[in-house]
């Protein structure tokens, strides 16, 4: 498959369930794929990309800002405490808020810089014991503490079980959103990004059906 491709049915599937044009935001998945791949979807025009690591962010980001204008960056992947200073100079976005301790974290760098990234809580739908991510039980008063905080908390993320079909998750972090008045919806990857769209996603994470299969060797 190819960017044009998926953008292609990004569109369909926001015109087939009523959602507005260009609603919906593609965030490329680039974490372990060579580098010549990324450069070929930056010179096709596209500026918003995620990743898991923030080491390889490091290592190939800020080349790659420096060469192209307007790049967006978002860290979907389990952030460490230990790394999220690092993480929110890299960052316009982290997706993957999912502990009080990186809350208060994230709130006390956002106090020394003044400003921070735009925040998604990752919720374990699924309640998958081995699963980062807020329980759905204490996310309520997760999001609480985290406006208390001050924190730009813009929406919600998942990952779910993958055995399982995922529409019920994202029909459940459409609701979690809603209930607390939040408009970003995190959700869908390369297998059901089309499903996601129809329960409202804002931004679909799509890596391997752009740049083909990641190696890690
Ligand atoms: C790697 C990753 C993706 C992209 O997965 P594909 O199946 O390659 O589309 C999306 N979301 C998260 C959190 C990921 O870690």
């Amino acid at each position: 498959m190819s960017l044009a491709e998926i953008t292609r049915r990004i569109r369909e599937a926001e015109a087939a369930h009523g959602r507005a044009p260009g609603s919906v935001n593609l965030i490329a998945v680039s974490k372990v794929q060579p580098l010549e791949r990324v450069v070929a979807v930056l010179a096709e025009g596209h500026r918003l990309f995620g990743e898991n690591y923030v080491q390889e962010t490091q290592a190939k980001w800020p080349d790659l800002r420096a060469r192209f204008s307007g790049v967006s960056v978002h860290m979907i992947g389990p952030l460490q405490t230990n790394k999220a200073k690092l993480a929110v100079e890299l960052f316009d976005a982290i997706h993957s808020v999912d502990r009080p301790s990186l809350a208060e974290k994230l709130a006390r760098l956002a106090q020394d810089r003044g400003r921070c990234p735009e925040l998604f809580v990752q919720v374990n739908t699924g309640e998958e014991p081995q699963k980062a991510g807020v329980l759905p039980a204490d996310l309520d008063a997760f999001l609480a503490a985290a406006r208390a905080m001050d924190l730009p908390v813009r929406g919600l993320m998942c990952i779910p079980p993958e055995a399982e079909d995922a529409t019920p998750h994202f029909a459940a972090l459409g609701a979690m959103a809603t209930r607390n008045g939040l408009a970003g919806l995190s959700m869908g990857m390369s297998s059901d990004f089309e499903a996601a769209i129809a329960h409202g996603a804002t931004h679909v994470r799509v890596g391997s059906a752009i740049f083909g299969a990641r190696s890690y060797a």
